[in-house]
């Protein structure tokens, strides 16, 4: 049986057609789900018995379990265990302009990059688009509100898992799904270069972020495996087409470890890779682990390179280091829970 969280509009109106029902009936139906939330097939008043027992019979409305939730001000953040105990977590951040949810989109992650708790933890396996969706909904339903910007920034990466990830994009965006804007969600990647140019044809206005972390290809080597697959040339060159099929600018992250990659000369270096692209710069101060050898930056050497950014016009910020105190960082509950 499938989890009907997994559905697409697409896929559900294919499914009541193939049971010869109208297709309106999934807009219906997607209304019973997003926004008046049923736990159960029985709630739906305005779909005829026969086809609600259908749906039960080829559907489940099975939710995530939610082991552990850490709440700060500012923060909260959720551990879930998954239907095979396989675990994942979400963060919620609250910001001026709203409210925010990192979601993971695999259960470890296979890249491997050095700085990160969810790289020592080896892919076990995909999420289904359900169990991203999933994560969504159980966060709006502690907290009673809704969420209005989504990140795939949790564990794993989202390239890895393409078609999931982008059925759930599908699915939340859906003004009777979630309704999440285009423009709230963002996709982070570490840089899968085939991927981004499917991207580029994507038809959603979603923003995608690179996680670049270093100017050259021999610092990247040393923290970023995928590197040695994908060359920082190679991703330059496929965001320069995705740039000129979409559009949109363009967000590079560059995590700020002390003595690694937070030099004068890296700043300056990576400027020279960015020059002429429409893009963003968003400096992450590295969340230390008690796995992990690498130190964050000192603030002074962050507040420098944020200098030589901005001198050469290139839009920049230093993201906001919420959530530190309970965690927060990608992986961090998850791999503290294995450990126990
Ligand atoms: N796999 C994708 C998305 C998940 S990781 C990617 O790599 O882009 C999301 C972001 O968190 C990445 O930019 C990653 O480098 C960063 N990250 C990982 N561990 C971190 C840590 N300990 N402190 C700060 N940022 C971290
Ligand atoms: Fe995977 Fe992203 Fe962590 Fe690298 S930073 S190991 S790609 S989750």
């Amino acid at each position: 049986m499938k989890n009907i969280y997994d559905m697409t509009i697409e896929q559900l109106e294919d499914y009541f057609l193939g049971i010869g029902e109208k297709k309106f009936k999934a807009l219906q139906l997607y209304s019973w789900l997003y926004e008046k939330r049923i736990n159960s097939f029985d709630e739906i008043t305005d779909i005829k018995k026969v086809v609600v027992d259908k749906l039960k019979e080829d559907f489940t409305l099975d939710k995530l379990k939610v082991l552990k939730v850490e709440r700060d001000e500012l923060v909260n953040k959720y551990l879930f265990e998954l239907h095979d105990g396989a675990l994942v977590e979400s963060v919620l951040m609250r910001h001026d302009y709203g409210t925010s949810i990192c979601v993971s989109s695999q259960v470890g992650c296979n890249m491997g990059c050095k700085f990160c708790e969810s790289g020592r933890l080896k892919k076990v396996r995909d999420l289904q688009a359900y169990e991203i969706v999933l994560q969504l909904l159980e966060v709006e339903k502690d907290i009673k509100e809704r969420i209005t910007h989504v990140v795939i920034m949790g564990i794993g990466e989202p390239f890895d898992n393409y078609l999931n990830v982008t059925n759930f994009i599908k699915i939340i965006n859906h003004p009777k799904g979630l309704s999440i804007g285009s423009r709230h969600i963002t996709v982070s990647t570490s840089g899968i270069v085939p991927k981004i140019l499917e991207f580029a044809d994507f038809p959603y206005q979603v923003n995608l972020a690179v996680s670049l972390h270093a100017p050259n290809d021999k610092l990247r080597d040393e923290i970023m495996p995928i590197n040695k697959a994908y060359k920082i040339k190679d991703i330059m060159d496929a965001l320069k087409i995705y740039y000129k099929k979409t559009n949109r600018r363009i967000t590079f992250e560059y995590i700020m470890l002390d003595g690694i990659n937070d030099k004068e000369e890296n700043a300056q270096e990576l400027c020279r890779l960015l020059k002429g692209l429409n893009c963003y710069v968003n400096l992450i101060p590295y969340n230390e682990t008690n796995n992990i050898q690498y130190k964050r930056s000192k603030n002074d050497n962050i507040l420098k390179f944020y200098d030589i950014i901005k001198k050469n016009n290139i839009g920049v910020t230093i993201r906001r280091e919420f959530g530190s105190n309970i965690s927060a960082a990608c992986g961090q509950l998850r791999s503290k829970r294995e450990e126990l």
